[in-house]
Order: C-alpha cells, then sequence, then structure tokens
C-alpha cells in the first residue's frame, strides 16, 4: 500500500469532491464510488459515450466498469438515448400503468423461461427484498440462507454475511440492522452444497428461501462449480423452500437470458433445476433505476393487488426508465453478445499475458463476459479463498491504469464489465497501459 504512487493529479475531481465531502458523508452516494480501497481521489465524470468517460479535469478514460454492469451497448447509445428523449418529452411520470412497463415485462418474459410473472422496482435493493418478502408470505417461513461474499443490495436481512464457516446464524455486517433481523440469515459458504444439506438438516421447514448470487461477481468473478445451482434448485424443492437467483448483475448481460440462459443451456437444466423467483437490475433499465422480481406465476399472484403479500413503488414502472430499458433491450441482438464475449476474452487474455510476463502471481477469473483478477496462484471458489489474495498488488496495478487512462472498479473484490461498443481503440489503449500496470503489481509490497 505505501508503495503506490498518484501520479495524475485531478484538480477539478477533487475540488467537487471536497464540496460532495461537505453535504454527503464520505463525499459520495455509494460507498465503492469514495476510493477508499485503492486511495487517491474519486473520478468525477461529467460524459460518457461508447467505450469511453471523461472526467471534471477533461481526462478520458476507457470505462471497465460501465456503471456497474448496465452500459452493456456502451454510453449515450443513439437508440437508448432517442427512447429517452422520446419518453421524456410526453412527460415523466404519470402513477398510472402505462404501454413502456407492459412491454418490459413481455420482453423479460419473452427472454427467461421461467419468469412467467414479473413486477418491476427501482433498484436490485428492492428487487431482491421484495423476492424476500413473497417468498417468506408464500412459505409462511421466516429463514433465509444467503451465501457469504454474495450481495444482494444494501436489505437489512441481506447484509449479514458473517463470513464462512460452516452454518452460522450471521452477525449484522453493519450497525442499524438489529441482531432480531440478521439472526433469520443464516449464511452459508459459497459452492458447499454439503454446507446447504446440513442447514436444511438442522431447520426443516423453516426455511423460506435459498438466495443466491446466479454467478457471483461482488467478491470478485467466482463462478458455480458445475452443479451448484442445480443442486440448490433440488435442495429447494425437496424442503418446500424457494430457490431464489439474483440475476441484477448477470440479467441480459451474460447471456439475451443472462446466466439462466447461459447455465442452463450447458448444463441441461430440467424443471426441477430452474429458479422459482429471479432478481434484475441494471443492463434492464438502460442506465435508469429500473428493476424487477419475477418468476412462478403461482408465486407472483401472492403479490399485492393478486394477493395479499404487499409490494408498490411511486416510481416503479417508470416511463422514462422503462423506455431506456426496453431500447438497450431490444439493442442487446445475439450480434452484441457474440461482439461483448469476445471483447471480454480479448481484454482478459491482455491482462492475463501482462501479468504473467511481470511475473505476478494471479488468476483471471470468467463467467461469461464477466470477468475479474485475483492476485494468488490458487483458485478462487468462495469468500475465504477471495480474501487470501494480495489485495495490495491490485491497488497499485489500479493506480497505474488510472493514471494511464483506464477506468477499473476501485477494488479487487468487483466484476469488471466491458460493452459492445469496446472497439479496437478501446482494447488498444487498455493493452498500452497494461505493461506498466503489471510492473507496478509486481513492485508492489
Ligand atoms: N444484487 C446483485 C447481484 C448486485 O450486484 C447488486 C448491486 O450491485 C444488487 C443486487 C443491488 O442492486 P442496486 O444497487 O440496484 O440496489
Amino acid at each position: 500500500m505505501s508503495s503506490v504512487s498518484y501520479p495524475y493529479e485531478a484538480p477539478e475531481s477533487q475540488k467537487l469532491f471536497d464540496r460532495a465531502s461537505a453535504v454527503t458523508p464520505g463525499g459520495v452516494n455509494s460507498p465503492v464510488r469514495a476510493f477508499r480501497a485503492v486511495g487517491g481521489t474519486p473520478r468525477f465524470m461529467v460524459s460518457g459515450r461508447g467505450p469511453y468517460l471523461t472526467d471534471a479535469d477533461g481526462r478520458e478514460y476507457v470505462d471497465l466498469v460501465c456503471s456497474w454492469g448496465p452500459m452493456i451497448l456502451g454510453h449515450a447509445h443513439p437508440e437508448v438515448i432517442e427512447a429517452v428523449q422520446a419518453a421524456v418529452s410526453r412527460g415523466t411520470s404519470f402513477g398510472t400503468p402505462g404501454r413502456g412497463e407492459v412491454e418490459l415485462a413481455e420482453e423479460i418474459v419473452t427472454r427467461v423461461t421461467p419468469v412467467e410473472q414479473v413486477r418491476l422496482v427501482s433498484s436490485g435493493t428492492e428487487a431482491t427484498m421484495s423476492a424476500i418478502r413473497l417468498a417468506r408470505g408464500f412459505t409462511g417461513r421466516t429463514k433465509i440462507v444467503k451465501f457469504a461474499g454474495c450481495y444482494h443490495g444494501h436489505v437489512d436481512a441481506l447484509l449479514a454475511a458473517a463470513g464462512s464457516g460452516l452454518a452460522t446464524f450471521a452477525l449484522p455486517d453493519t450497525p442499524g440492522v438489529t441482531g432480531a433481523t440478521a439472526a433469520d440469515t443464516i449464511v452459508l459458504p459459497y459452492n458447499d452444497l454439503d454446507a446447504v444439506r446440513a442447514a436444511f438438516a438442522a431447520h426443516p421447514g423453516e426455511i423460506a428461501c435459498v438466495i443466491t448470487e446466479a454467478s457471483p461477481g461482488n467478491m470478485g468473478v467466482v463462478p458455480p462449480l458445475p452443479g451448484f445451482n442445480a443442486g440448490l434448485a433440488r435442495l429447494c424443492r425437496e424442503d418446500g423452500a424457494l430457490f431464489v437467483s439474483d440475476e441484477v448483475m448477470t440479467g441480459f448481460r451474460v447471456s439475451r437470458s443472462g446466466w439462466y440462459g447461459y447455465e442452463s443451456a450447458r448444463e441441461g437444466w430440467g424443471p426441477d433445476t430452474v429458479p422459482d423467483l429471479m432478481t434484475f437490475g441494471k443492463v434492464m433499465g438502460g442506465g435508469f433505476p429500473a428493476a424487477a422480481f419475477g418468476g412462478r406465476a403461482d408465486v407472483m399472484a401472492m403479490l399485492a393487488p393478486a394477493g395479499p403479500v404487499y409490494q408498490a413503488g411511486t416510481l416503479s414502472g417508470n416511463p422514462v426508465a422503462t423506455a431506456a430499458g426496453l431500447a438497450q433491450l431490444r439493442g442487446c441482438t445475439d450480434a452484441v453478445y457474440a461482439t461483448v464475449d469476445r471483447v471480454a476474452e480479448e481484454i482478459s487474455g491482455l491482462v492475463g499475458e501482462a501479468l504473467s510476463k511481470e511475473g505476478v502471481a494471479h488468476r483471471v477469473q470468467k463467467a461469461g463476459n464477466m470477468f475479474s483478477v485475483f492476485f494468488t496462484d490458487d483458485v478462487v471458489t468462495n469468500y475465504d479463498e477471495a480474501r487470501r489474495q494480495e489485495s495490495f498488488r491490485f491497488t497499485a496495478f489500479f493506480q497505474s491504469m488510472l493514471a494511464n487512462g483506464v477506468y477499473l472498479p476501485p477494488s479487487a473484490f468487483e466484476s469488471w464489465f466491458v460493452s459492445a461498443a469496446h472497439d479496437a481503440g478501446a482494447v488498444g489503449r487498455i493493452a498500452e497501459a497494461l505493461p506498466a500496470a503489471a510492473r507496478a503489481a509486481a513492485q508492489a509490497g
């Protein structure tokens, strides 16, 4: 950490950060944006176009964050912008049902077979929170199972992620979440079906649902081992619990039907291995606050006003957000996914080559077109293993890439995201920045 330097100053970003810090806790509206894990001045961005972001100091970066996943077509995609402008000109919110939300729901239901009905919300957090309430309402049970290292938004019950070990009742990860809330959450090590079996054996008939990231990207990219998701679905079915697959990050990104499409095709999932409920966000909002949860029609029928489980939102199905999401999803053709896959393959390959050349211990882990780098020789299959990496090397790597115009996620525990707009020019700039970053990672200590 101490050997890291911040070779480029960012005076305008720093001024904005100082102003922000006076009026906003920590100067940001979502913690990871503050660069606490990597140090230095968070860049305040003023515009984005294609694969590039421009900061307040006028410096341009190749963007490998893509707004944490949503911008799969690149920034300011003409079709998305046109749809948004047309929607805005008709009015921004009506508080009534509208055509856009019907069309967006139809698009989701068409793409993702297990989703028979879907409810639109405004954030991934709302989607997972509502899915859990619905699972509890449907089953009449209280406990939920989640996995250490999986993030499902800042839902109280899901912020309990008390590390690894065998089935433990979780302690809250943050002040403000009561022990009582966390006590109904069982946190298990990821990729460990035996631990899930043991939890069901210890609490028969008490677990409402198992929620998992379809393929985790919030501890770095740690894909499910073959058969893990299908095994979860079977164990849930045997016990009468619901299987909730959180596709907020993977949905409509790793394939036209998200991780479900990607993995079910590989593993040949049958009707007994599909999720009961799924959650979506990011890509389906086209850069606007739109998210969703959906699944089995008999479960969704429990939601108000059809059923007794309450769920609502003033801006749910907002006409501008749904127009953006619909335009983006319609733009996500097979050709787009092929491009995103190829670009991810190319960039992850370049990163691996550069680090190997400098003799830096690393693993590039991929889940479809999501990938991240772990600074370790070992395969990473769960959160404990992820935390054993030499993350101080990432800090040096990150700062060097930033100084050379490549914007990476400011943490070693995040997925990198590419878009269909990452053309040869953008990839070339990454390739140019990599050797120095790999050297910086090698020298870090
Ligand atoms: N679920 C997953 C898998 C996520 O990655 C995230 C956010 O990164 C969320 C839920 C929460 O979504 P939001 O930030 O829109 O509330």
